[in-house]
């Protein structure tokens, strides 16, 4: 006989509860499924009643103990309590079953037994029982031993199932649940969505703050996250149907979200957005203020992916597809041809490790130009990888994936030592201080030895520190302001001039900027684009130059192509100027021929 009351498909003791809500756990604890199996049904139905006085209303009753693993199978309880001496099939033969089963080899089970052998107990015990109840059974210790064997229970699903520093889902237990979530969208032909996020700084934390920083920072974002998402309340308009949202934690600094069912892929894009602006907002870690910022890739179920491993995976491609591209986007959807950037993405990883053992990196100097005179006062060391199996790589295709990778370490100290020899080298043939500047990456000045490799490449080179800029782009500084304004105040005591690159594309607080130590402005490449004629930049251009020399630094205009932008920039007293209109970047030989030209009278001419 198989009675089951209350038809639930699962079992009940799977979602994790909130520490210190003692009601929400007594009701997960009572609403788990029990079974019960005893070739007497009066002893079942006895149980059943002690058990309904106590508050448990899910049970699974059968005398029939040939059918026990069947029903087991197809019912999955959370907890069984057994006969041991039944005709046929005994409370061993079951115990023997079920440890042959992965998936019954979790199930807590209880023995009943009148026998008090010792023997018996043992036995029991060694083919995995978790307790003895002796029958007759005393309703008040049946109460409390089961009670006790869910909560190890309970806990035990909590540690496999859910992340302990988030209390989020793992990856496993998530995909079982989006596995169920999404066959049921196929019945019905709808639609869901995957959303793969990446804690865009973390690895930085990890790396210059610690571990236990590092585990802070995503249990605010992973707080922040389910607040996000939580809260869909002001978008649920944007949505037709009812939409259920659920997170995991899928590995370390990244998380996934699914959402079922959607009518259109715009909704997973609303809900990006709003989680992208939910959790980027600045956090004290060890009273330093840092940002927590994400990048998400989206994939559409089913037309992503019509299996949650393809689904998930296509997202996270997505992902890395906008982190390793380094905008300004914090999310973009999966497209077929993504997975081809990857393996190219994977290629250049490969590639970077050897990059420069096998002597692959050169440099380029494009002139930095005095707008005044019109004649070369320096250069911006430019890198190219020329490599054997991928042929020309341009920087806007590795740097960002050197930052993430490391590599950029090296590579940068590789650039720094070779830009400070040939500007030593070209002072002492033109007879002037040559302003080299240098491209810094985030990942560089938050490296210890950033000083260090600094001096060294100043050391070698015999390249007075006046004479090195180092350009950070305006992104990059203001992303942790707090903590940069620190480490640049250390470079600028080596006595470098430091500048902000590609100024106007990022969001700067002008409270910050005058408090970071810059010496230089660069204006970026966009708004001079569009200062061909007194448009609507031209005013912002404007200002920028005067802000920049409120703030006591110089200006360089960046990507002058025509004479009329020059002429713009000449009368908003801009001091410099890098752009096509005078040379692209070249090697140095070339471009020792325009230092030639712009000195005819110096010792090399
Ligand atoms: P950036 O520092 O803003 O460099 C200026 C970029 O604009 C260079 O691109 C340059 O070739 C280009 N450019 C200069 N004048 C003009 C112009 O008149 N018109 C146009 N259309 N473009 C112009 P490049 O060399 O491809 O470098 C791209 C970016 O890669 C750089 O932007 C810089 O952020 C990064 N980068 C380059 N070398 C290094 C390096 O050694 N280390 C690091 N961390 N980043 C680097
Ligand atoms: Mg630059
Ligand atoms: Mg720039």
């Amino acid at each position: 006989m198989e009675r089951c009351i209350n038809n639930m498909q699962n079992n009940n003791i799977g979602t994790p509860f909130s520490e210190g809500d003692s009601n929400q756990y007594e009701s997960h604890i009572t609403s788990a499924k029990i079974m019960l199996v005893d070739d007497e049904p009066i002893n079942t139905d006895v149980l059943q009643t002690y058990l309904e006085g106590e508050g448990y209303s899910n049970f699974i009753t059968t005398s029939e103990s040939v059918q026990a693993i069947d029903i087991m199978r197809r019912e999955k309880p959370d907890v069984i309590l057994l006969d041991l001496m039944m005709p046929d099939v005994s409370g061993f033969d079951i115990l023997n079953m079920m440890r042959s089963d992965k998936s019954l080899l979790h199930i807590p089970v209880v023995i009943l037994t009148s026998s008090d052998d010792a023997e018996t107990k043992l036995k029991a015990l060694q083919l995995g029982a978790m307790d003895f109840l002796a029958k007759p059974v005393d309703a008040s210790e049946l109460a409390l031993r089961l009670r006790n064997t869910l909560a190890a229970k309970a806990y035990q699903h909590q540690l496999i199932n859910f992340d302990q520093l988030t209390g989020l889902p793992k990856r496993d237990t998530f995909l079982e649940s989006i596995t169920i979530t999404s066959n049921q969208l196929s019945v019905n032909d709808e639609k869901g969505a995957a959303l793969h996020i990446y804690i865009d700084n973390l690895k930085n934390v990890n790396t210059t703050m610690g571990r236990e920083n590092g585990n802070k920072m995503i249990q605010i974002f992973a707080r922040r996250l389910e607040a996000s998402v939580r809260s869909t309340g002001s978008i649920q308009n944007a949505f037709d149907v009812d939409t259920t949202v659920s997170i995991a934690r899928t590995s370390g600094d990244k998380f996934t979200v699914f959402m079922s069912p959607i009518d259109n892929p715009q909704q997973a894009a609303i809900l990006a957005r709003k989680i992208a602006s939910d959790t980027s907002h600045a956090i004290k870690l060890d009273g330093r203020t840092m940002f927590t910022a994400c990048k998400i890739g989206i994939a559409i179920y089913p037309d992503d992916g019509d299996n949650v491993q393809t689904l998930l995976s296509n997202a996270e491609t997505a992902m890395s597809h906008i982190r390793d591209h380094g905008g300004k986007d914090s999310y973009t959807f999966y497209s077929g041809s993504m997975n081809e950037e990857s393996a190219r993405v994977l290629a250049i990883e490969a590639g970077l490790q050897t990059v420069i053992e096998k002597n692959e990196l050169r440099v380029t100097y494009q002139p930095k130009v005095d707008v005044k005179s019109g004649k070369i006062i320096g250069a911006e060391a430019l890198i190219r990888w020329i490599s054997a199996d991928l042929g020309f790589v341009g920087p806007d295709n590795f740097i960002s994936i050197a930052e993430r990778t490391g590599q950029i370490i090296p590579i940068g100290s590789w650039i720094l030592n070779q830009a400070c020899k040939q500007a030593a080298e070209w002072r002492d043939r033109y007879g002037f201080d040559f302003r080299m500047a240098v491209n810094m990456s985030i990942r560089q000045i938050h490296d210890s030895d950033m000083c260090e490799t600094t001096l060294s490449a100043l050391r070698e080179s015999g390249l007075p520190a006046n004479c090195l800029t180092l350009e950070l782009t305006e992104n990059m500084v203001m992303e942790n302001a707090e903590s940069n304004i620190e480490l640049l105040r250390q470079l600028k005591k080596l006595g470098i001039k430091l500048s902000i690159d590609d100024f106007g594309t990022g969001y700067s607080s002008l409270s910050y900027l005058q408090r970071f130590p810059l010496d230089e402005l660069k204006i970026d490449r966009s708004f001079i684009e569009e200062i061909k004629s007194e448009n609507h930049r031209a005013p912002i251009v404007r200002a920028m130059v005067s802000l920049a020399h409120d703030l006591g630094m110089s200006v360089v205009a960046e990507g002058i192509e025509s004479e009329e932008q020059l002429k713009h920039m000449q009368m908003l007293q801009c001091e410099m100027y890098q752009g096509y209109y005078r040379s692209k970047p070249v090697v140095a030989d070339a471009f020792e021929e325009m230092l030639r030209q712009d000195y005819p009278n110096s010792k090399a001419a």
